[in-house]
């Protein structure tokens, strides 16, 4: 290994904070509890790059985390949490800056996961969100601290990018913040809007509101479809940021108002759905899903809320021939997103206004509970700053 030259990129790198030889990092040490640590920068190999973290996605889901309810997270701690990071590399290896065509001070984002350095059936196929030698789902935000070199999340003021892992240049044109939601937010909405087949003449119906959502309704209205935003009476400013994306329709749930109600509410003003995607999770919402979606349509599921098993009525899927699918994240889908960003910021709309809410990463907890919607806020994208 020549340490000489990733020693020295870090001795010589502008972009390394003046802190200089330790990463500040917000680690998870058991449920409820995060300590601020300091932990040493790395020595970087030929192979490898050292991001300087410039904003890292806080997603709502990473409240379960946070409680302790996914006991996979539990055994992993302590950790860094954080899989949506953009940054500026803060030192890169001779090889990797041969190989990725990338230098110090670049802007990038780098993705959660990636293919395994073997080679497997799924990651042969693109599929490297369920690659087969990844048991453990394993990716930025849920590998321990213990494995060196430690800085295996966004919630940081560094990330470590080993040789495997796929870095994207982000567009000049795109801010910090447009960079942070096209990364990994848009590129989900664009890809779940693809494979539902999203297109002109098509009816989609996108259930929850929230980011996710959101960037679902954007991906589905650029595609040509007529799209029909649904959240709860609560949602209020999510539903109309949906209609400043293009949503022809939103659609509040009541109190108390049944799945069949609001089904027969969404019918009555768009007809026929060909398309819904269901990123609420919870079972009011599947049902919701299955009950909207016209014969011969396709219900795409993006979320799981707890409890995880919920009833589905398989008799409904098969006298309306529903098509069911699962998506997971977006492979390969990063690159189209951060153009979609530009296109859509060249038409007017600057996606890095739905990052709504920044925060130090010693308020990573209070930033956790707005994203989860815990707080009187009306976030949208929640992100920590390191440099705040
Ligand atoms: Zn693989």
């Amino acid at each position: 290994m020549n340490n000489q030259t990733s020693v020295t990129s870090i001795r010589d790198g502008a972009a390394v904070s003046a802190a200089g030889t330790t990463a500040t990092a917000v680690v998870y040490e058991a449920p409820r509890t995060f300590s601020l640590r300091e932990l040493p920068l790395p020595e970087v190999g030929p192979d490898d790059v050292l991001l300087e973290v410039t904003l890292c996605g806080v997603d709502g889901s990473e409240l379960h985390m946070f409680n302790g309810e996914l006991e996979m997270f539990n055994g992993r701690a302590p950790l860094i949490f954080g899989d949506e990071i953009v940054g500026r590399i803060a030192a890169i290896g001779e090889a990797a800056r041969e190989e990725r065509g990338l230098d110090m001070g670049d802007f990038v984002t780098v993705e959660s996961r990636w293919p395994c350095p073997e080679g497997c059936r799924h990651c042969d196929r693109g599929q490297y969100f369920i690659c087969l030698n990844n048991t453990g789902h394993r990716g930025y935000g849920s590998i321990p601290l213990a494995e060196a070199p430690s800085l295996w999340g966004g919630y940081a003021s560094h990330v470590y990018v080993p040789r495997n892992a796929l870095l994207y240049r982000i567009p000049p044109q795109l801010s910090e913040r447009a960079a942070l939601f096209a990364c990994s937010v848009l590129a989900n909405g664009l890809r779940w809007t693809e494979v539902s087949g999203a297109g002109p003449g098509k009816t989609v119906v996108v259930i929850g509101p929230g980011p996710q959502g959101l960037a679902s309704v954007l991906a589905a209205v650029r595609a040509g479809s007529a799209v029909v935003s649904v959240g709860l009476e609560r949602d209020a400013e999510r539903l109309a940021a949906a209609s400043s994306l293009g949503a022809a329709h939103t659609v509040a749930i009541a109190p108390g108002e049944n799945p069949g109600e609001t089904a027969e509410r969404i019918r009555a003003l768009v007809g026929e759905v060909d398309i819904v995607i269901e990123g609420a999770g919870f079972a009011p919402a599947k049902q919701l899903a299955y009950e909207v979606v016209s014969p011969l349509g396709t219900v795409t599921n993006v979320a799981v809320a707890s409890p995880i098993e919920q009833p589905v009525n398989f008799q409904q899927m098969l006298m309306k021939e529903i098509k069911m699918l699962n998506p997971m994240s977006h492979p390969h889908t990063v690159g189209k997103s951060l153009d979609l960003a530009v296109e859509l910021l060249e038409n007017g709309l600057d996606v890095g206004r739905l990052v709504t809410h920044e925060f130090a990463l010693r308020d990573a907890a209070a930033a956790i509970d707005v994203a989860a919607n815990r707080t009187e806020e009306s976030p949208i994208k929640v992100v920590l700053n390191p440099a705040l």
